[in-house]
């Protein structure tokens, strides 16, 4: 467990560790320089590096955290990375189930992964499940994400690097939009977060606004038309 700068959560747990790239989304993974660095300071975690690694230690951590947190799963990974064996997907999904005082955060790009598992695993209140929708190429991991069984599903676009028109929010809970950082990030067009903004508004789908990005993002900051979008899902258990 780590506390997390990531604006929309407090706490990162990683039950599994590394990954592949899969689209254009992944070019600059920030969980591959991190593994990396990690490895590099001798953590044992990370010993090998970004190759997927399951932990089951890890399985039992956030049963000691003394108050309720908001955990983003699988910084460093992908929960639903088709080499996971079900069986360890579903001891994560336990844990999350036998801790609802925790709302837990899940992302991944293998929506199609998720949607074939969906069934087989119990989908109590406190599990928040997103898809990363980085351009108008992968949104049919949303159309798979709204046929899976998760309680409350949400978007990251992040980093936003295409627009994103006419997005089927129906079923949608939450969505959140940031621009790519780092040393040579790909720059997002305002429009494209505006018209997000909009659509979101028409559809009364609470938005996130995390980071313009760049290569500065404390300079570039976090407002969008002069205010800061830090809206959250309404989660009725
Ligand atoms: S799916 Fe996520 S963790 Fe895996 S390579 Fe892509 S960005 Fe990195």
């Amino acid at each position: 467990m780590a506390q997390s700068s990531i604006e929309w959560t407090e706490m990162t747990w990683n039950p599994t560790t590394g990954c592949n790239k899969i689209s254009a989304g992944c070019k600059f993974c920030y969980a591959e320089v991190m593994s990396r660095r990690l490895r590099a300071m001798g953590i044992e975690k990370y010993k090998d590096g970004f190759k997927l690694r399951l932990h089951e230690d890890a399985l039992t951590i956030p049963g000691t955290w003394k108050s309720t947190k908001i955990v983003f799963v699988n910084s460093m990974s992908d929960l639903f990375h088709n080499d996971l064996p079900l069986n360890f997907i579903k001891k994560v999904f336990h844990t999350m189930n036998e801790n609802p005082q925790h709302t837990f955060q899940v992302l991944t790009k293998r929506a199609d992964v998720l949607l074939k598992h969906h069934r087989e695993l119990h989908w109590t209140h406190n599990i928040w499940m997103g898809v990363s929708v980085e351009d108008s190429r992968v949104t049919d991991r949303i159309d798979l994400l709204t046929k899976t069984d998760a309680r409350v599903k949400f978007l990251s676009c992040e980093p936003l690097i295409g627009p994103l028109p006419q997005l089927n929010l129906s079923k949608i809970d939450w969505v959140i939009v940031g621009g790519e950082s780092g040393r040579k990030p790909r720059p997002m067009d305002v429009d494209w977060v505006l018209d997000i903004q909009q659509q979101c508004e028409n559809s009364k789908v609470p938005f996130f606004f995390k980071q313009w990005g760049g290569t500065n993002k404390k300079k570039t900051g976090r407002e969008l038309n002069g205010k800061t979008f830090n809206e959250m899902p309404l989660v009725v258990p």
